[in-house]
């Protein structure tokens, strides 16, 4: 059963440092969550009642979240490099849920992240070429200029979509959404053959 804690009982100033494990662990806040905890109070009270404040912080929390939403903020900005160091680790002890939640993820919204792959990989190839790169967002631009292919003007599948530099980068065409429409897979591919 829990117990209330004595009225006179504070937190004081190791408030800032009360982040909830389970919950912050993956944005990298809260793995030394416990050790901070022990800190705040006397280490000897603290062993003899820690179940008690554990459970009593679990409440606190759940109780006050839009407190914790700006503590935990407060956190964040005043340890960077724990918060770094932190979510690194997490990342070494977590790395095939993490890797299976990246590979879920797509599954879920997979047009968008055809998007978002097909903008990086953009990127990657622009800066290869030595193009002048500029801010390029593939769903402006197909919002612009629809499913048309502007090569052979006949309506592409979202699945058989190329981004088509008009200009073609190895003619010093640069990596811009001026510089960018949508073409077939093949009229693309045909396209860069003749050049
Ligand atoms: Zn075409």
């Amino acid at each position: 059963m829990l117990e209330t804690l004595p009225s006179s009982f504070s937190f004081g100033p190791g408030l800032d440092q009360i982040i909830p494990t389970p919950l912050l662990a993956r944005s990298g806040v809260g793995a030394s969550f416990e050790k901070d905890l022990a800190m705040t109070y006397d280490p000897a009270w603290y062993q003899v009642n820690k179940k008690k404040v554990n459970e009593w912080n679990r409440r606190w929390r759940e109780a006050n979240k839009e407190q914790m939403k700006a503590i935990v903020k407060r956190w964040y900005l005043a340890h960077p490099d724990r918060v770094r160091e932190n979510r690194r680790r997490w990342y070494l002890e977590n790395k095939e849920r993490w890797l299976e939640n990246a590979r879920n993820l797509p599954k879920k919204e997979p047009e968008k992240w055809k998007l978002i792959w097909a903008e990086k990989r953009g990127v990657r190839r622009a800066r290869k070429a030595g193009s002048d790169i500029g801010r390029v967002e593939l769903r402006r631009i197909l919002n612009i200029h629809g499913y048309i292919c502007h090569i052979c003007k006949a309506p592409v599948a979202p699945w058989d979509i190329h981004f088509d530099h008009v200009i073609p980068l190895s003619k010093g065409g640069s990596h811009t959404e001026e510089n960018i429409r949508p073409a077939h897979a093949d009229c693309n591919l045909r396209k860069q053959d003749k050049i």
